[in-house]
């Protein structure tokens, strides 16, 4: 889930490749490093914590070959000897690695490599280093041994740099004599960029690059051109998540328009007989995916998410009278990816639905329904999120041959938000439970994991309903239950579930648009379109999480232990 980066020319390279990492640092960011040639020398300045550290400590340098690296650790904790680039026993090689190499145990072991770090990486470059050949002989015969993920840059004190992936993205761009080697589009400079396919490697000498498959045979590759996004999203306000909230209904209005004038429903291809959907997907996107669903069966097509982690395990029955919809934000995710290329074996109609045009899944899908949110930088989604529920929506109405809403739906669109005071009440709590049924259940799923991401606080998400088959257990004066009711015909249930609540000393607070709640502290949403609610409800629970985060003296954009763009299993 790092950031890789590389920079070969007649220009300061380490100046290149730390900017570049700067704008991948929402990979990763446990620690960083870079390695640049010095008179056939390879040098390495690695630290801790994000890519500022970096650049202040390699502000003076210069290099026309460098390569560098936010990691996301997977193997060994965050130190500086684990960071990356490591270096090669023999000293002659640099590499920075993302992925994992999954028997590099039995490859230490088997080929007796010597390595400093805990890093399954370390095991990797020294396999390369002990294989016969050229960098790219090297390059290509090690790959062939090790099982798993990788995408991978590797420096000779040579000056030659070689790269190579594995079910991980790497991006290259020419500009005249000099290249710039990314593992997101977004890093590179230039108008066009060569994508590597799995398997597929480059050697890049005296601003030259060769293309190679895995037998080693020389390939040419076309280029594609670089849509950088525009609407990138700008800090207006003191964090990334919070422009982003506030990014929501321009992204919405403009998926809204993109979707009416430029005919994308009419392009997506569908099976023949459409019986059902199954959207697959991880985290957030699977909560999209669960309101997707709802939203399906609503127009009378049976549909079901999944988690792609337990759907490229089990034992689900596929059909070529199935949909399958695969959401991702950044389209890279490793479990939908994995789940993606299970059904493309299979030959059964499949949609991509992510907010990435240049991205892996869209790739293997082929057929893609975009979102329009914009980059979202903050870990935790919030726009792209509701991007994802509103494109749903609409194509369940495509598929119902329902028209599409006017974009003067979001004429008054309301940024609704927990009070200070009631903030600093729940913030108190040592428990936190969200409840709902039905769509709301799922509004309570998503509330629930953004809070634990960058709050910390121990949450989680139960429909009303379920909560007197055992949660009800856990209910004291720890506890304080939110509970979401945006549906006029469950209203009343939740009021008696209420009512179990406050008879153990559980403290409530609601969030609804109805008047029934009036007994509770409550968090009032507009009357706005039915349809609308699920974007409208989250956004307070999206709110919630931000200022809980800031009261503790978090940074939302950082949460510990995640990365934005989850390419590892
Ligand atoms: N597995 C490698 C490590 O733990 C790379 C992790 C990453 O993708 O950042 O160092």
């Amino acid at each position: 889930m790092c950031g890789i980066c590389g920079y070969v020319g007649g220009g300061n390279g380490v100046k290149e490749v730390v900017q570049g990492l700067k704008i991948l640092e929402y990979r990763g960011y446990d620690s960083c490093g870079v390695a640049y040639l010095d008179n056939k020398k390879i040098d390495i300045i690695k630290t801790i914590g994000d890519v500022d550290n970096l650049k202040k400590l390699t502000e003076n340098l210069s290099a026309n070959v460098v390569i560098g690296h936010t990691r996301w650790a997977t193997h060994g904790s965050v130190n500086e000897k684990n960071a990356h680039p490591h270096l090669s026993t023999s000293k002659n090689l640099a590499m920075v690695h993302n992925g994992i190499i999954e028997n590099y145990k039995e490859l230490k072991e088997e080929f007796k490599l010597n390595c400093i770090s805990d890093t399954d990486s370390e095991v990797f470059l020294n396999l390369i280093d002990s294989e016969k050949g050229t960098l790219i002989d090297k390059v290509i015969k090690a790959s062939k041994k090790v099982q798993g993920t990788f995408a991978v840059l590797v420096l000779g004190s040579d000056g030659e740099m070689v790269l190579g992936k594995r079910e991980s993205p790497l991006y290259l761009s020419n500009v005249e004599d000099e290249v710039y080697i990314a593992s997101d589009v977004l890093a590179l400079k230039g108008e066009n960029y060569f994508a590597l396919n799995d398997d597929e490697f480059a050697s890049v000498k005296n601003g030259k690059i060769i293309f190679y498959n895995k037998n080693g045979e020389k390939i040419t590759k076309k280029c594609e051109k670089i849509e950088k996004n525009s609407d990138f999203s700008e800090i207006f306000y003191k964090t990334h998540m919070e422009s982003e909230i506030f990014e929501t209904k321009n992204v919405l209005l403009k998926t809204l328009k993109k979707y009416t004038e430029e005919n994308i429903f009419q392009n997506i291809k569908l099976p023949k007989k459409l019986n059902s959907i199954s959207l697959i997907a991880c985290g957030t996107a699977y909560h999209a995916s669960l309101m997707g669903a709802e939203f399906f069966k609503k127009v009378g097509v049976d549909a079901r998410a999944y988690l792609a982690s337990e759907f490229r395990y089990g034992n689900e029955i596929l059909k070529d009278d199935t949909l399958y919809i695969f959401v991702s934000q950044s389209g890279e995710t490793a479990d939908t990816i994995a789940s993606a290329k299970m059904v493309k074996e299979r030959n059964l109609p499949m949609l991509a639905l992510t907010n990435m045009e240049n991205c892996l899944l869209n790739r293997i899908c082929e057929n893609v329904l975009p979102t329009f949110a914009g980059r979202e930088i903050a870990v935790a989604s919030t726009k792209a999120y509701t991007c994802q529920v509103f494109s749903l929506y609409l194509f369940s109405l495509y598929l119902a041959n329902i028209p599409l809403p006017k974009e003067e739906i979001f004429d008054d669109f309301p940024y609704v938000t927990f009070s200070e005071e009631l903030v600093k009440q729940i913030a108190k709590f040592k428990k936190v439970f969200f409840i709902g049924r039905n769509l709301d259940y799922v509004t309570a799923m998503e509330a629930s994991l953004k809070l634990k991401e960058i709050s910390y606080i121990n949450c989680f998400a139960i429909a009303s309903g379920e909560l007197k088959h055992g949660t009800l257990a856990l209910i004291d004066e720890d506890a304080v239950v939110i509970a979401i009711c945006t549906q006029e015909n469950i209203k009343t249930k939740l009021l008696s579930n209420l009512e179990e609540i406050k008879a153990r000393g559980g403290e409530i607070v609601v969030v609804s648009q109805f008047d029934d709640f009036s007994d509770y502290p409550c968090v009032k949403l507009p009357e706005t379109q039915t349809e609308l609610m699920p974007i409208v409800s989250v956004i307070p629970m999206q709110f919630l999480a931000l200022h809980i985060c800031e009261l503790f003296g978090y940074n939302p954009d950082k949460p510990r232990n995640l990365a934005k763009s989850v390419t590892v299993e």
